[in-house]
């Protein structure tokens, strides 16, 4: 125990991928390590808008009993944003009897990780996020706007992708940012200036355990919230936070080592190995019965727009920014796969689940990815039955009925993950937002 931290957050990630714990005083600490610690089961069933499933009934049913959250080992670090005095560390749920809890998301995508392992594969992976600094200042309407100094919504913006100066304009808060990751030993790549006013995108390095670097886009995006606001902005990582400008989206890079750690998708081809064709035809062929994985809100699904960079159809190719599945340019040994799907507002462990669920059924079954989209990937019509749903509600259906999803991750977490969604579409379509009144109030 160090005598200096008295603080300790311990957190847990719910299926909305929003971090919920408990502050301990540092003599709590060491028997959460011993012996655990007793929460409600219904934290599993929160949804995004903090508030617990309880009008399903569906918690009452075991009367909302105690589980039990464990820390998970190598994520106790310090949360200098806190004060010097101040640590966290991360726990994941458990029945009673030591099982893990089906509806917890890491162990849900601990399911489909062991699948590989019983093929002696390993996927590694490398995450990328993008995210907005806003004023923390609403306007009185709401709105909200960059934390550029010189923004206006007015004109038209002068493009900041790659400028450093927008780097620069922010250098006290990525300063700050690299420092606190350097604590946190999160493996931060590097930083650019995204599309958009005050949109930015930080790369973390490529990890062999994947349970790790999704802790580690977890633990990233908090720090990427506290550092911000400790600069007087706000960071966001929701989907689509304005119409006319680039969404934010969860970049998710993929290889895959055998045994001895090499790379099964290496090869001097650029379209890669069979077994990296056949796990981009697998996430083809899932893409669609995961989408409401990839894009779990109202507001995702206004990011998949043509010309923006985000993908709108289920497509792939090399060294090709128009698609949804892209191989980079680079050297042979480090041959890849880009899943470009999801957005920032995902909970990375359920959104990687779902990419390593297609891939896993494209290389056991060998599935064909048919061509390599040349070129123009928007030309593509985005219309056809095996596209991924273009709605919300289309999303949440196929997911409830696909035998995919209930083969890999369960059929309670299937079930219970689409009630927390339609809980959170009823209370979506349960208001009557401002637009209504401007266009039907006096035209109907
Ligand atoms: N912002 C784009 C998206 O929503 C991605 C831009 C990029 O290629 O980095 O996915
Ligand atoms: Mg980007
Ligand atoms: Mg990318």
């Amino acid at each position: 125990a160090n005598p200096d931290i008295d603080s300790v957050e311990m957190i847990y990630t719910d299926m909305g991928g929003v971090p919920r714990g408990k502050r301990l005083r540092q003599h709590e600490v060491l028997s959460v390590y011993e012996i655990g610690r007793f929460f409600p089961g219904s934290i599993t069933v929160v949804d995004i808008t903090g508030q617990d499933t309880v009008e399903t009934g569906l918690v009452w049913e075991d009367g909302d009993a105690d589980r039990s959250m464990k820390p998970i080992p190598g994520t106790l670090v310090r949360t200098p944003w806190a004060g010097d005095n101040a640590a966290q560390f991360m726990v994941d749920f458990y029945e009673l009897d030591g099982q893990p809890h089906d509806l917890d998301s890491r162990h849900v995508l601990g399911l489909v990780v062991d699948r590989f392992a019983e093929m002696g594969l390993t996927p590694a992976l490398a995450v990328e996020l993008e995210f907005y600094l806003l004023d923390p200042k609403r306007a009185r309407d709401g709105s909200i706007r960059p934390a550029r100094p010189d923004y206006s919504h007015q004109t038209p913006q002068m493009v900041e992708v790659y400028g450093l100066r927008e780097l620069d304009d922010f250098r006290p808060f990525f300063d700050e940012l690299y420092e606190t990751c350097d604590i946190q030993g999160l493996p931060l790549e590097s930083a650019i200036s995204e599309f958009a006013p005050g949109q930015c995108e930080l790369t973390l390095r490529y990890k062999p355990d994947v349970l790790r670097a999704c802790d580690d886009a977890i633990m990233y995006k908090r720090v990427v919230k506290a550092v911000a606001q400790a600069h007087g902005l706000e960071a966001t990582f929701m989907a689509k936070p304005f119409a006319e400008q680039a969404g934010s989206g969860m970049h998710i890079h993929v290889s895959m080592n055998d045994a001895d750690g090499n790379n099964l998708f290496a090869s001097d081809d650029p379209e890669g190995t069979p077994m990296l064709r056949h796990a981009i035809g697998g996430m083809i062929s899932a893409v669609g019965d995961c989408f409401a994985l990839f894009a779990p809100h109202a507001n995702s699904y206004r990011r998949f727009k043509a010309n923006s960079y985000a993908p709108v159809a289920p497509t792939w190719g090399v060294n090709n920014r128009t698609v949804s599945f892209r191989i980079p340019a680079g050297p042979a040994a480090s041959r890849h796969v880009e899943h470009r799907a999801c957005g920032a507002d995902a909970n990375p462990y359920l959104a990687v689940a779902g990419v390593l669920a297609g891939i896993h059924h494209g290389i056991v079954n060998q599935i064909d990815p048919g061509p390599a989209v040349v070129g123009n990937g928007y030309d593509r019509d985005s219309s056809g039955d095996d596209n991924p749903p273009s709605n919300w509600f289309a999303a949440v259906d196929r997911f409830h009925g696909s035998k995919l999803m209930r083969e890999y991750l369960g059929e309670r977490f299937v079930d219970m993950f689409t009630i927390v969604k339609r809980v959170e579409q009823d209370r979506y379509f349960g208001q009557v937002p401002s637009i209504d009144y401007d266009w039907y109030l006096r035209n109907a």
